[in-house]
């Protein structure tokens, strides 16, 4: 039996495949494969472009173990179990009058799959999904079962927020919210070089703000996402399908197919088309953050520090136009205020995020590689979740609380029981792993 990612380039041959339905299940499955000296992992939607999730052991998958548990409106807090996918979080915490602080560009992950690889989404003054997290309940790899927060097991809590799968089973989450706020958001074209020479001014002066550039063309689309007292006024659906679904995924994807097929063709063709357009509405904050992705890629994502965005991207430009490569996919730049987590790519500065896509199935290697030598140049960090080269050995040095983190996986999982070929790889071996 073969388990598949998202985007289908990591792929695993488990022993077995679990959906259990309770945490005693949950625990069951752990104590049983450390009795037999079996691995044993949780995976989430599969929507990491890594061999993070990956297992020769025994995996778990959570959709039968993915409802509300708890929730105070009050106190803005939602306890949830770890496989409840970030589409219907967004949903039952808006039931509630409650909505996540800041989400990244999709709601397929599960909540913890998506903080257990750092993921965010852009906005100065925000840190990534799992510095919304106040508590964590998780499975040790002798099976015990362990809750941490800030006053209770703190070193656990600390590290365990962004944990790469490599500490324990996450089984429930408690979450941090904010009263259901709406966005106002303004997407518009503008010459990328304009986007640079405002970069500060405008990353400062907008909630959320990030930006895509289309390589050999000089067009970026910037969207600016406010928050906003004023009632709803969505897009049409119409307007809605037109925007997500026929431009930007199935034209989209049709650009991509013959880009694959006669490269040669895109540079002229692109050269020749219209600006992308723009769009203003007011809608409900998670409809705005996140969109509908149907085309399939493969993405590399580096974090450097915020000052070094605009000379970074220079860079990641002047390469593309002097490769020769072909580049269907747009450069994504975001932004993310530093966090206190030993493994968040944010951690100890604010950051910025700048990603890079290639189309499945075409070849990434020289373009990822040469632009993980840029970021390199930053000290870059890798999103753990998406296509990198990096090592344990070249990692270290790059989070200054890596040491601690590396404590706590000692204690927690000292046999390797969570450990796989890309956490033996970008973490070193678990100490009996
Ligand atoms: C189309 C697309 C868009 C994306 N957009 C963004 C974005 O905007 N911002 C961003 O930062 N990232 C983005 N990503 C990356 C994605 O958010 C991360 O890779 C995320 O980890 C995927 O979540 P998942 O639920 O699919 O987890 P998986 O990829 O299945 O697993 C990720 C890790 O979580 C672990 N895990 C899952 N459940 C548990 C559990 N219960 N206990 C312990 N460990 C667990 C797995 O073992 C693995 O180590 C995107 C990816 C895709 C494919």
């Amino acid at each position: 039996m073969l388990w598949k990612n998202w985007t289908g380039n990591q792929q695993s041959a488990p022993i077995s495949v679990e959906r259990p339905t309770t945490e005693e299940e949950l625990v069951g499955i752990v104590r049983r494969a450390a009795a037999s000296g079996e691995r044993v992992k949780a995976v989430g939607s599969g929507h990491s472009f890594t061999g993070v999730a990956l297992t020769d052991g025994h995996l778990i998958v959570l959709d039968k173990y993915s409802r509300i548990v708890s929730s105070d409106p009050s106190k803005g807090t939602v306890t949830v179990q770890a496989g409840i996918p970030l589409h219907r979080l967004n949903t039952e915490l808006d039931v509630r009058g409650l909505a996540m602080e800041n989400l990244g560009d999709i709601a397929y992950q599960t909540i913890a799959g998506a903080i257990s690889t750092g993921t965010h989404g852009t906005g100065r003054l925000l840190g990534g999904l799992a510095t919304q997290v106040i508590g964590l309940r998780l499975v040790a790899g002798d099976g015990s079962l362990i809750d941490c927060s800030a006053e209770t097991e703190p070193a656990l809590f600390h590290a365990a927020r962004v944990g790469l799968g490599a500490l324990g089973l996450i089984s429930t989450v408690t979450l941090r919210c904010l009263p259901a706020f709406n966005l106002h958001a303004v997407e518009a074209p503008m010459p990328v070089d304009d986007v640079l020479g405002s970069l500060d001014e405008t990353v400062d002066g907008n909630d959320h703000f990030e930006f895509f550039w289309f390589p050999h063309t000089n067009w970026a689309l910037t969207k600016r996402n406010n928050r906003t007292d004023r009632p709803l006024f969505p897009r049409s659906r119409w307007r809605e399908f037109r925007d997500d679904i026929l431009v930007n995924n199935i034209a989209f994807g049709a650009l991509c197919r013959l880009g694959r097929w006669r490269p040669s063709l895109i540079p002229p063709l692109l050269g020749k088309l219209p600006p992308p357009s723009g769009s203003e509405y007011v809608d409900k904050s998670y409809e705005v953050f996140v969109s509908p992705r149907l085309v399939r890629f493969y993405e590399m994502e580096y974090a450097i520090p915020r000052e070094a965005a605009r000379e970074a991207f220079n860079q990641v430009r002047r390469y593309i136009e002097r490769s020769g490569l072909v580049i269907t996919f747009p450069v994504e730049m975001r932004f993310a205020a530093g966090d206190d987590i030993p493994l968040s790519m944010a951690y100890g500065r604010d950051t910025c995020y700048i990603a890079v896509h290639v189309y499945q199935g075409t070849h990434y290697q020289q373009y990822f590689e040469a632009v993980e030598q840029i970021m390199n140049g930053y000290g870059g960090r890798p999103h753990w979740g998406k296509l990198h080269f990096q090592t344990a050995e070249t990692l270290a040095a790059r989070y200054p609380e890596w040491d601690r983190f590396q404590a706590v996986r000692a204690r927690l999982d000292p046999a390797g029981r969570f450990s796989n070929p890309y956490l033996n790889r970008v973490l070193g071996p678990a100490a009996g792993g």
